[in-house]
């Protein structure tokens, strides 16, 4: 059990942060959560208070219903395959009604410091296997503009990482007078009515966008300076995630080189059936991706290719450079354009968080396992991953392991292990994308939740049963 004196604080009550308050609620681990706007859900709940959620009015979780769901609350039958943003909504506040831990979050109170007391570093070898508490006092300020501090052993940072904008730096000749939105900011189409729209980039938000605006605009173009498999949202009648989910538990080979609950596309023909129904990006005029559909970058959407093949939305190749209210591209076409809507991804911030503890911005988030900080006790983070699959289950997850180590059911690996494992990582990711700092907190759905798994069963005191996971550890291997 946790130790009396041992209090949890934990950052932010969107997907992550009410995964965690539901796991250390049920385990009786005594935590405050602190939540900046006035209710749950984070990005799911659309003009969030908070000021920092991107939800757009036509967004569908890109995961299906089933895949999407906590372990430990269904949602509900009646949901479509695909839910819109507002029944995830729902959903997430069902489950905290459910498990009845919204007195534990001060809503309206952001998290504006958090400072490790002494003892909290881990000095290497030394502490090896001893225990994960810290201390570190949590600063807030809630609505009245009161400023408070606690001490607490633990803090679960589960704040999000898609709420910083990031324009990409384009790097291109010649200034463009047209107006620019971050897809971050984008709502909904009306404004783009009758403009000329160029929407760049290749991710979900892109394809969603493009689709959305093409039915408003005067001409919608799309463009990226990389590539990615468009796969379709349905496999033999059924969501690919779930088809992807069977194949898994069929087959003990797919299971070992799967790459995710959206692609799982371990085998060949499970690849070549998608190449069958949407052929290849440049069939349709898109970047062609670097690598094949196992390792490379995939972006699911069935509706894009029909905007493409309807002439709504034009493909064109990168941008060469900015010239007034025009684009010029790669293949010397010139457009006038109204609007551009940068889908280009997120920064990792945490502004609360001294650099010196974990500087993201230059795209290094050395953490073992995503979660925990192998130099400080203490500090856990939940939902800092992307994952071509749903969030939610990886989120729930990683609590249960966090409250494992807070109620020293299990144990951390020797620091040396835990450095070697982060390094692991990294030479995977740059392997897969060229560089690590590309995708700094990417992982493969089921080999990130097995590997879970395992965490949770390294039990204390036994350096032995350490050493034989890590063996284990180097046999799980991930496709490139
Ligand atoms: C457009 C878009 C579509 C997506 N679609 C999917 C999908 O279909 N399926 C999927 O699994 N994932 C999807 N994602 C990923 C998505 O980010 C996660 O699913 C999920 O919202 C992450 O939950 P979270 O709790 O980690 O972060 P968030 O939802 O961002 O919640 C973080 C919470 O922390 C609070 N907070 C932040 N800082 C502080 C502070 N200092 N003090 C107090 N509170 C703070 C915020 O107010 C917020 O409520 C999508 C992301 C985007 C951008």
């Amino acid at each position: 059990m946790a130790s009396e004196r041992a209090r949890a604080a934990i950052i932010g009550a969107g997907p992550s942060g009410i995964a965690a308050c539901q796991v250390l609620a049920e385990r009786g681990i005594p935590f405050d959560c602190f939540e900046k706007g006035s209710d749950v859900g984070g990005l799911w709940r659309y003009e969030n208070d908070n000021a920092l959620a991107s939800a757009y009015a036509s967004l569908h979780l890109n995961t299906s219903r089933e895949t999407a769901q906590y372990a430990s609350h269904p949602m509900p039958e009646d949901y479509p395959d695909f839910p819109h943003h507002t029944q995830m909504l729902s959903y997430l506040e069902d489950y905290v009604e459910r498990f009845g831990f919204r007195d534990g979050i001060r809503f309206q109170t952001e998290v504006i410091g958090i400072e490790p007391v002494d003892g909290t570093l881990v000095d290497g070898a030394s502490v090896d296997g001893a225990s994960v508490d810290g201390a570190w006092e949590v600063t807030w300020r809630d609505a009245t503009g009161e400023v408070q501090s606690r001490t607490y052993t633990a803090v679960l940072v589960a704040s999000g990482h898609h709420w910083d904008p990031r324009r990409p730096d384009l790097a291109l000749p010649g200034t463009f007078t047209g107006q620019e939105i971050h897809s971050h900011h984008y709502r909904s189409p009306e404004r783009l009515a009758d403009k000329n729209v160029l929407v760049v980039g290749i991710g979900d938000s892109a394809m969603d966008i493009a689709c959305d605006t093409s039915r408003v605009s005067g001409m919608t173009f799309l463009t990226a300076r990389r590539g990615a498999w468009i796969i379709p949202k349905y496999l033999g009648g059924k969501p690919i995630d779930l088809v992807g989910r069977e194949l898994q538990s069929r087959s003990p080979i797919a299971r070992e080189v799967a790459t995710g609950a959206l692609l799982n596309l371990g085998s060949s023909l499970f690849a070549r059936k998608i190449k069958q129904i949407h052929g290849r990006p440049e069939d349709h005029g898109l970047p062609g991706p670097k690598g094949g559909l196992t390792g490379g970058e995939v972006t699911a959407s069935s509706e894009i290719l029909v905007r493409i093949g309807y002439g709504h939305v034009t493909p064109k190749p990168w941008i060469s450079r900015f010239d007034g209210d025009s684009v010029r591209f790669a293949d010397d076409s010139v457009e006038r354009i109204d609007a551009i809507v940068y889908c280009t991804g997120y920064r990792i911030s945490m502004p609360f968080l001294a650099q010196e503890i974990l500087d993201p911005s230059d795209n290094e988030v050395p953490l073992y396992r995503r979660v925990v900080h192998p130099d400080r006790r203490g500090l856990y983070f939940i939902g800092l991953v992307d994952v071509p699959g749903p969030l939610n289950p990886i989120a729930e997850a990683q609590a249960e392991w966090v409250a494992d180590l807070l109620e020293e059911r299990v144990a951390l690996p020797p620091y040396a292990q835990m450095q070697k494992s982060i390094a692991r990582e990294d030479r995977r990711r740059e392997q897969r994308f060229g560089s690590a700092k590309r995708h700094p907190v990417h992982v493969d759905f089921f080999p990130y939740m097995r590997a879970l798994e395992k965490e949770r069963k390294r039990r204390r005191g036994r350096p032995r049963a350490s050493r034989e996971q890590g063996a284990q550890e180097e046999r799980i291997r991930v496709p490139a």
